[in-house]
């Protein structure tokens, strides 16, 4: 099936299929207004703060830089393109390329290394003391997710020290337990037994097939051939009696067994599930627009509901999967909007959701995939050259261009 993905691609272009991720070359972003001359910070242009510098926040600050006078919110000093985590976990020389400073994203408006610890409205209560008050408020704290895949440490080098003892733990390993197999637990899997074939890597999940989500069956077919071909063990259909003792990500004896009584015995195990939205902050008549599982409900313009001029995008809200592709979609769409409202040049756009897209790297040249464009399964050929290989850097590397 892999070897014959790439003819269901038909005369799509990799730029065709990539485009999904890679929105920074999109004309809706990248366009300026012709003789604009609203002075910088003259209080003239108006206010948007973006709350959370992920992939949302850093594609809508930098989309709106030139005509507004934007404030970018996050504790971090760096942005993480957590998209290559895995990548850098298995092979440290990509922690040279993952972290990019928020200080060379903006060319006029600034950043704030500083988290939010109330949202109301428009009013943003800082950790530091100071609240701000804008005219347009832009949600983007996104989700957290567990090391290394995410990570919450906000300083770069301690970041890349974390990052490092892991890979150095993993290294020692002989056995490394994966315990998730949606998208991100075939990853942490294909790359480990790709960069390290020597080592056992099992694979366990409470479902009775890999890949839970909208996805059709011929996709996880194609993976499992994959994974079986690199050596990944699969143990499926069965919770874990427990998790392991031993913290994830780090060396040690990890010894579990599933409710069906299958023992596993490893020296190191990852977390590849649970993704937790990043809501705690918002209070007053903003929480009421949270759903139950912490997302906030946003119209089709990405707005919170029933709040003007605040908008929330990327996996806080409930606007789509959680997914960095759709993140900064989003970010376009809105941006793209809020240009249209201050220059008066054209109409709102409404935000439509998805079909499933989905790029899943098994190493640097396997995988599978749905992809815009291609009919049925995309195979390793294609998702090595659309995400595997590179891992979409490129895409940040132009972002981050302003010093
Ligand atoms: C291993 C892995 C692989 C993935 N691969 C893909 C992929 O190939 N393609 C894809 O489309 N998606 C992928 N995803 C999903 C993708 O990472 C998320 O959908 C994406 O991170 C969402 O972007 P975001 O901007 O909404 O939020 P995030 O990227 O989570 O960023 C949120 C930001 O907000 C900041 N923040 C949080 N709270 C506050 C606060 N109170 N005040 C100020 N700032 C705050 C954080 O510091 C962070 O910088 C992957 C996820 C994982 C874990």
């Amino acid at each position: 099936m892999a070897a014959d993905a790439r003819a269901h691609t038909g005369n799509t272009s990799v730029n065709d299929v990539a485009s999904i991720f890679e929105v920074a070359t999109n004309p809706l972003v990248a366009s300026t207004i012709e003789g604009d001359t609203v002075p910088e910070n003259s209080g003239a242009r108006p206010s948007v703060v973006v709350v959370g510098g992920g992939f949302a926040g850093i594609t809508v600050a930098k989309a709106l830089d030139d005509l507004a006078d934007v404030t970018l919110v996050d504790p971090s000093d760096t942005f993480l393109h957590n998209l290559a985590s895995w990548r850098a976990l298995v092979d440290p020389a990509w922690l040279e390329r993952i972290f990019f400073p928020y200080e060379r994203l903006l060319a006029n408006g600034r950043f704030l290394r500083d988290h939010a610890v109330a949202v109301d409205g428009h009013r943003v209560a800082l950790a530091s003391g100071l609240e701000l008050s804008p005219d347009y408020l832009i949600l983007a704290t996104g989700s957290s997710y567990p090391f290394p895949a995410k990570t919450d440490e906000t300083d770069a080098a301690r970041a890349r020290k974390r990052f490092l003892r892991a890979h150095h733990d993993l290294r020692g390993a002989r056995h490394a337990l994966v315990v998730g197999a949606g998208p991100a637990g075939l990853e942490l899997a294909g790359e480990i037994k790709t960069f390290y074939p020597e080592k056992q890597v099992t694979l366990a999940d409470l479902s009775d097939d890999i890949l839970p989500g909208p996805y059709d069956q011929e996709l996880r077919e194609e993976l499992r051939r994959q994974l079986d071909k690199l050596g990944v063990e699969l143990v499926l259909g069965s919770p874990l009696r427990a998790l392991p003792d031993t913290p994830a990500a780090t060396a040690g004896r990890v010894a579990v067994t599933t409710a069906a009584g299958e023992d596993i015995d490893a020296d190191i195990w990852f977390r590849a599930f649970g993704v937790t939205p990043a809501t705690g902050y918002v209070s007053g008549s903003l929480a009421a627009a949270r759903d139950e599982h912490g997302y906030l409900r946003v119209d089709g313009q990405l707005r919170v509901s029933g709040h003007e001029g605040v908008f929330a995008i990327g996996d806080i809200s409930d606007a789509d999967r959680n997914m960095a592709g759709t993140a900064r979609l989003q970010a376009e769409l809105l941006a793209a909007n809020l240009r249209a409202e201050l220059t008066g040049d054209g109409g709102p756009v409404g935000y439509e959701k998805l079909p499933p897209v989905i790029a899943i790297p098994l190493g640097p040249e396997g995988g599978a995939g749905l992809l815009p464009g291609v009919d049925g399964v995309a195979g390793p050929d294609l998702i090595a050259e659309v995400k595997g290989r590179a891992m979409m850097v490129e895409t940040f590397q132009d972002l981050f261009d302003a010093r």
